[in-house]
């Protein structure tokens, strides 16, 4: 099985137990161990929830429960977040879990911390959610009805992770997602502050700059030049008012 324990399942404002339950079953049956619900709104100790997980009630009872996102990713190196959407405000390509899985496998056999993250089962992810990620994957389906149920959409996912070749990466391990944050925060600021964009146009322009970055990997070196970069750029400005 390798390292595939290296990849968290992320559940974002998950709102039925008998969901919460069918994942840690899925997860389970192919390997994967770590649990993380995001503010979910049903209980994941709820009598249908260890009804659903039949012999992975370990797994569900030891799922991390925290309030947000950033939490759940601050330690992850790898972020590959789903969408039954064919189209929204996201600028890449979007993967098939059959494409992403091999990568994502090779990222967690290097000992890559990997976290595949879903969204809740009345209106998917946010796009400011979809931006932390490095990639985003759809599971093909019939035009006509994209949308399945969570759980089913978390094991074919598991499923592929579990059947895949390792690709390995030639990159080197990137930052941790809350190191590449806090630059994303910077870098926010300073594009106000200079002038390179607007608030109103301020969403579009981090959705493009954050594309750039997840592309590039970076590693904690070049994340802290580049945090260099702007905290110099904002000196040069004060320096250059008084
Ligand atoms: N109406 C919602 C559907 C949410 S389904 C929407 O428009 O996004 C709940 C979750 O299951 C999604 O957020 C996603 O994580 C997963 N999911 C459902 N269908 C999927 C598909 N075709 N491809 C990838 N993930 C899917």
């Amino acid at each position: 099985m390798g390292r595939v324990e290296n990849v968290r399942v992320v559940l974002v404002g998950v709102q039925e137990s008998g969901n919460v339950g069918m994942t840690a079953r899925a997860m389970k049956n192919f390997g994967l161990r770590e649990l993380y619900l995001v503010a979910p709104e049903a209980d994941p100790l709820a009598e249908e929830a260890r009804k659903f997980a039949v012999g992975a009630k370990d797994v569900l009872e030891s799922a991390g429960i925290v309030d947000t996102l950033d939490e759940a990713l601050a330690d992850v190196h790898f972020v590959a977040a789903t969408t039954a959407r064919a189209r929204y405000g996201y600028p890449g390509r979007i993967l098939t879990p059959r494409e992403a899985a091999p990568r994502l496998r090779g990222r967690a056999e290097a000992g890559e911390r990997v976290a595949l993250v879903f969204g809740r089962e009345r209106s998917g992810l946010t796009n400011e959610e979809l931006d932390r990620a490095h990639y985003v994957i759809r599971i093909p389906t019939a035009p006509d009805f994209k949308s399945l149920n969570l759980a089913q959409a978390v094991l074919i996912l598991a499923y592929e992770l579990f059947l895949a070749e390792p690709k390995r990466t030639e990159q080197p391990r990137p930052a941790a997602v809350g190191e590449l944050e806090g630059f994303f925060a910077d870098l926010e600021g300073y594009l106000l502050e200079i002038g390179f964009t607007d608030e109103k146009r301020l969403p579009h322009a981090m959705r493009r700059f954050r594309r750039i970055f997840h592309k590039a990997e970076l590693t904690p070196g070049e994340l802290a030049m580049l945090r260099g970069l702007v905290r110099q750029g904002r000196w040069a400005i004060e320096r250059g008012r008084s």
